[in-house]
């Protein structure tokens, strides 16, 4: 089977892990911090709070803005589940806006309407959650002017998104929101195996992420409640968590982010030439935007003709029955069990449903050759007919 994703792991990735598991740290030493400085670099960013998964920095960022009970986050519902439930995590309500059909990402003019309508309401969001969906940025500028106009932060997720460019800067300088999040999952554009970061300008968030991420403990008299009774003297002035991340996946961490530019020039080139032997087929192919650089986590096409939306369960088996690992995300968040419990229904986001009976994300990765990417070309204009 050819996956969809697949990481690559070079011989410098392993010694790098190597060299840890021989020093005196496994944890809390000095390559996390190292981790984080490279990152906040690459992204053009102040501070970084590195952490276990994306789905805890993306609690930590929803804590850090003061998320809680009585508050409204609102997310895409063409995403991970994780971009939603982590505003349930602190208590806050979850609403979704509709998509975009061309970008698949968040709506602008859907997030407006919905905006003017809950104004009116007296139902503001809090917190908004925009998705890269595929490495594509959202359309940041819009939606941080709607911030402004009607005072909700912003959090990225940018789990698809570390190297995709926005205006031609780097998705994760936060310029138009409060905190971005990537993830380090194997299937994502780097991996630690498993992590995450999120990534901010403002120092105050920073220190309270990384004060959540350990516990809520601090061993700085400066945030203490009394002087320390001595050397030994730690404090917890909050209820944090363990998010912590071993030196063991920051290390492979700092090896990867050094491999990403290859990786993602490899991606960008796959991606156009998809882009031409898929031309003629019956598919919408993933949008161009001219002030973004995808990053290319993904490679979604849609089945542009009624006819084959159809047919679109039968196309995806015939693929997978031909080695070929196709996937789809996602399925949209508010048509799960434990969403529709809280009250969403079908038909609430058609565009959104509308997505999903007619996207598959086939085979794109770092090590993918030409011939594979053929020969997908080949069963999948097979598969159309
Ligand atoms: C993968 C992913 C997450 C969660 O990442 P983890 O590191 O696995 O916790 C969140 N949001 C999106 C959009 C993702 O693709």
């Amino acid at each position: 089977m050819i996956p969809y994703g697949r990481q690559d792991i070079s011989e410098e990735d392993i010694s790098a892990v190597v060299d840890v598991l021989r020093s005196d740290f496994l944890t809390q030493g000095a390559v996390v911090p190292a981790f984080e400085e490279a990152i906040t670099q690459f992204t053009n960013s102040q501070y970084g709070v590195a952490v276990n998964s994306a789905t805890s920095a993306l609690h930590l960022a929803c804590l850090a803005l003061g998320v809680s009970k009585g508050d409204r986050v609102w997310t895409t519902p063409i995403t991970f589940v994780a971009s939603a439930n982590c505003a349930l995590y602190c208590g806050a309500q979850v609403d979704f806006v509709d998509i975009d059909p061309a970008s698949c990402n968040i709506s602008v003019t859907a997030l407006e309407e919905k905006l003017i309508a809950a104004e009116l309401q007296g139902r503001l969001p809090k917190v908004i959650i925009p998705v890269h969906l595929a490495g594509m940025p959202c359309d940041m500028q819009a939606i941080y002017q709607l911030s402004l106009r009607y005072g909700f932060n912003v959090i990225e997720d940018a789990s698809h998104a570390i190297g995709a460019e926005y205006q031609g800067a780097p998705v994760g300088n936060c310029q138009y929101s409060d905190i971005t999040v990537f993830s380090f999952h194997p299937v994502k554009l780097m991996t630690t195996g498993e992590g995450g970061m999120a990534v901010t300008n403002q120092k105050s968030l920073y220190q309270r992420m990384q004060l959540l991420r350990s516990h809520g403990v601090t061993r700085n008299p400066e945030e203490m409640t009394k002087e320390p009774d001595g050397e030994w003297y730690y404090q917890q002035i909050e209820l944090g968590f363990n998010y912590r991340i071993t030196e063991i996946q920051a290390a492979l961490g700092v090896s990867q982010l050094a491999r990403l530019p290859s990786f993602i020039q490899r991606r960008r080139q796959l991606a156009k030439q998809y882009d031409e032997l898929l031309s003629d087929l019956p598919l919408q192919l993933p949008l161009r935007n001219e002030d973004s650089q995808s990053a290319w986590h993904l490679y979604i096409i849609r089945l542009a003709i009624p006819e084959l939306h159809a047919r679109h369960k039968e196309i995806f088996s015939k693929l997978r029955e031909a080695n070929i690992g196709v996937n789809l995300h996602y399925i949209p968040v508010h048509t799960q069990p434990y969403y529709q419990n809280m009250g969403f229904k079908e038909g609430d986001f058609p565009q959104a449903e509308n997505y999903y009976a007619s996207a598959i994300s086939i085979p794109l990765f770092y090590r993918m050759t030409d011939q594979e990417q053929l020969q997908i070309v080949e069963q999948l204009r097979e598969s159309l007919v």
